[in-house]
């Protein structure tokens, strides 16, 4: 495993396995293959591409070099394999050059691919992914060179698991689904030899595949963010650039399904059978939870409490606000805990499972509701301290900024709420949109600054005169595309009712002034 360092946008501060993007060069390198890439398998990029990119990252990351010289071995002397790291990481050379100055290439046989992985669509920005099995070749050692990852180590499956349940570390969703399907495997004894020869049907590669399948199938795939801590991306008629609105589903003994926004009959059939799966298993629903009443984050809402039989609870403005729509069975106030039943690393107490050292240590295991209004009145934040976690709902969102619509909207309250949301001490963000950040605080600042910033144009814009909304919208939110040009006018309004508010703009024949300009 290794842990991409914590000012890594996407996935900082978790652990993962070893791996990178494909370059374009990397098509340029041949790989050795003892027989014919089967025709069905049309990936884009080829698998020999991917299979180069990772033999190239897996160098770069940890100084494992899986290339074989002419008489078929791998290369074993650490000096010479660190300076040829340092020149390929320099950028003295590139992969292809140092593996023709030494006499080396890339064996298909040596990465035996376990499967594909897409990132689901709650991400802006989306991989496809592909995992391979490899031998660490004899008298190699795998080292960590500080920079994208700041650690790096050898562990089985299990004690990965334990570390994350116990809430010592963060690991990346796709990780945790490989690392649970290979968890009682290594237990049982069974080894990776077969897969690691290239036997496609050996023990890893059996219990693996299935969840590739998955995968692809284009069901609701196991996105854990923290243990039984699911992120569920449905298609909703969420305002762009999105059209996705992220659903969690949180707990098993107790569950709690926040926001199913969707609408549409075929994903909310998807979330059916995903959530009848859940049920299967033995997790046991509790009730649908509204962080607020907006379309795209309660969809799903009535139909999903009629099928599981659920109570929907929210705000009561939020119930309020639904009235005639959605009938909100209970109410959440500021500071109400919804209990989760036993945590995932059970009541040990001091000292986490069997009392080994550091990590959280629970006496209960909940979600307590914060009353975080601005975006929409009634709008309930979640904060998860056993691991920290953060709900956020509508409040943030890492893929565009937040609609302040009056007069439900309200700007000034908003950045009340962002800054009691920012002084919470939150391992992860979890946002309505977009994906799960593991810096909150800088998230949520990043908000504040962006609203400061807007008001600060704002105001130099009534600083040459008065001015009628329509100009200054021109002024303000030049280059925003036609269709979100009703959300800037409703942002704009926010902001100017914010400053009238406070005494600092004026509304009459002129349109709107800025006032105290003459001193
Ligand atoms: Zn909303």
């Amino acid at each position: 495993m290794v842990r991409r360092s914590p000012s890594l946008r996407f996935f900082g501060g978790f652990l993962a396995f070893p791996g990178g993007k494909t370059s374009p060069v990397d098509a340029d390198i041949s790989v050795q293959s003892v027989r014919p890439v089967a025709a069905s398998l049309k990936l884009v990029p080829p698998l020999s591409t991917r299979i180069v990119a990772a033999a190239r990252e897996l160098f770069e990351e940890t100084g494992v070099l899986l290339a074989r010289d002419s008489e078929n071995s791998f290369p074993t002397s650490t000096s010479q394999l660190t300076s040829w790291r340092r020149e390929l990481t320099t950028q003295k050379l590139t992969f292809r050059q140092l593996l023709l100055n030494h006499g080396l290439s890339i064996h298909e046989a040596d990465f035996v691919r376990l499967g594909d992985v897409i990132t689901p669509p709650f991400a802006p920005v989306r991989y496809d992914t592909s995992f391979f099995l490899a031998h660490l070749p004899p008298g190699q050692e795998a080292d960590i060179w500080p920079g994208e990852l700041d650690q790096g180590f050898w562990s089985t499956p299990k004690e990965v698991l334990n570390r994350w349940k116990r809430g010592e570390c963060l690991v990346s969703p796709p990780s945790v689904v490989i690392l649970q399907a290979l968890e009682d495997q290594v237990a049982e004894g069974l080894d990776f030899e077969g897969a690691a020869r290239g036997i496609e049907d050996s023990a890893a590669t059996t219990r693996l595949a299935p969840l590739f399948q998955f995968h692809s199938s284009g069901e609701i795939p196991p996105i854990f963010f923290a243990p039984e801590v699911r992120l569920i991306p449905l298609r909703t008629l969420a305002l762009p650039p999105t059209s996705y609105t992220n659903a969690y589903l949180v707990g098993r003994e107790k569950s709690y399904l926040i926001d199913p926004g969707c609408g549409e009959p075929d994903e909310r059939a998807r979330l059916f059978r995903f959530l009848d799966q859940f049920v299967k298993e033995g997790a046991r629903l509790e009730a649908i939870v509204l962080t607020h009443q907006h379309i795209d984050h309660v969809g799903a809402a009535a139909v999903c409490a009629e099928r599981y039989h659920l109570p929907i609870l929210a705000h009561p403005l939020t119930a309020r606000a639904l009235e005639n729509k959605i009938v909100v069975t209970g109410t959440i106030q500021d500071g109400d805990r919804l209990d989760l039943g036993t945590p995932p690393n059970g009541h040990n107490g001091p000292g986490g499972i069997n009392g080994e050292p550091g990590g959280v240590s629970p006496r209960s295991w909940y979600l307590q509701a914060i009353h975080t209004p601005g975006h929409a009145s009634g709008h309930l934040a979640f904060f998860e301290p056993h691991y920290q976690l953060l709900f956020a709902g509508d409040m943030v969102s890492t893929i565009s900024s937040v609609v302040i619509a009056p007069p439900d909207g309200d700007l000034t309250i908003y950045l009340e709420s962002l800054r009691r949301l920012a002084a919470l001490n939150c391992r992860l963000l979890l946002p309505g949109h977009g994906s799960v950040s593991s810096s909150p605080r800088q998230t949520i600042e990043l908000c504040i600054r962006h609203r400061v910033e807007r008001e600060e144009q704002l105001l130099a814009a009534l600083a040459s005169g008065p001015r009628g909304l329509e100009d200054l919208l021109v002024e303000v939110y030049k280059g925003v595309p036609e269709p979100l040009m009703k959300f800037a006018r409703l942002q704009l309004q926010a902001g100017l009712e914010k400053l009238q508010r406070e005494g600092r703009v004026v509304m009459n024949g002129n349109g709107w002034e800025l006032l105290g300009l003459a001193q």
